[in-house]
């Protein structure tokens, strides 16, 4: 660490946000590139309620760049000045740039979901049962279906799993249709289920087949119960991990305009 009075400030905020791997990432980013003295990265605990206030405060410091994870990613959007255009068909922001004072919105979340599924699958033609309904969940439902996938929400408020189906052409159905699931090819949870409890799953095991490609978002130390679960049943599975890589890759040249050191990020957090 090289920080210095002209070091700009890149941060998470969320809530919770202590279990994030993004200061490791990010940091790890800046010290291979020998840039630590320019950027340093921090995380940020703000409650919902107080994110106008926090969004002021970035265009007057010298706070370069938000990441946002939940609950943010569409709470942010009414208090930024331009949204991009893939950010805008997403509905949600999980980068924030702030240019001298003018707030830019983006999303690379869909980034962290496409990459990692086409290193296993072609997308085109599949089906990809999506649970969750927020910002990482749109994030996702754009990424698949602009790949030529089908796409079925399940989500404990089933009005919001109806809006996104509607925006992607998909169908929606509540938590309790969760059965259904077994005949996708896909299986994407973006709902915080195992984050704190980890014996917790939002697909029971016997859902799951080994034909099937299990993606969670949720990452923490140990792996989630729905990977474990995957796991034992031959499924291939992509974890919560490989999500926040590709994300942040494309977060950090946001940030700094530097193509992210990929491989010193990822030995970091690993
Ligand atoms: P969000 O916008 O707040 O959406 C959360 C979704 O989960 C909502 O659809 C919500 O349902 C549902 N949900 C929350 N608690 C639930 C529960 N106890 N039971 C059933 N459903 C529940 O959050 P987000 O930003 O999309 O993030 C969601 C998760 O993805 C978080 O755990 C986050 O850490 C993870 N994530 C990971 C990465 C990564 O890089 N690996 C990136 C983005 C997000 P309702 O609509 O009914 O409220």
């Amino acid at each position: 660490m090289n920080i210095t009075a002209k070091t700009k400030i890149c941060m998470i905020i969320g809530d919770p946000v202590e279990h994030s791997l993004s200061p490791q990432m990010h940091n790890a980013g800046y010290e291979k590139l020998h840039i630590d003295d320019q950027y340093v990265y921090v995380a940020c605990h703000v409650e919902v309620k107080n994110i106008e206030d926090f969004i002021k405060g970035i265009r007057v410091t010298n706070i370069r760049g938000v990441s946002c994870t939940i609950p943010h990613k569409i709470a942010v959007i009414p208090y930024l000045d331009h949204i991009d255009e893939v950010a805008k068909k997403i509905g949600a922001v999980n980068t924030i740039v702030n240019e001298n004072g003018k707030l830019f919105g983006y999303n690379t979340d869909w980034l962290g979901v496409l990459d990692p599924i086409e290193k296993h699958i072609n997308l085109q033609n599949k089906t990809v049962a999506l649970i969750g309904a927020g910002g990482a969940a749109r994030a996702a439902a754009y990424a698949v279906t602009s790949k030529g996938s089908k796409l079925i929400i399940y989500n404990r408020t089933i009005e919001k799993a109806k809006e996104i189906a509607k925006e992607f052409e998909g169908e929606a159905y509540s938590l309790e249709k969760i059965g259904n699931i077994e005949s996708a090819d896909i299986i994407i949870n973006t709902t915080p289920i195992g984050l704190k409890q980890q014996t917790e799953t939002p697909v029971p095991q016997k859902y799951i087949s080994g034909k099937q490609l299990v993606f969670d978002a949720v990452y923490g130390i140990e792996e989630t119960r729905l990977i474990k679960d995957a796991k034992e049943k031959g499924a291939k599975t992509i974890s919560g991990i490989e999500m926040l890589f590709h994300q942040g890759f494309a977060q950090f040249k946001l940030f700094t305009g530097y193509d992210a050191p990929v491989d010193a990020m990822i030995k970091n957090v690993l």
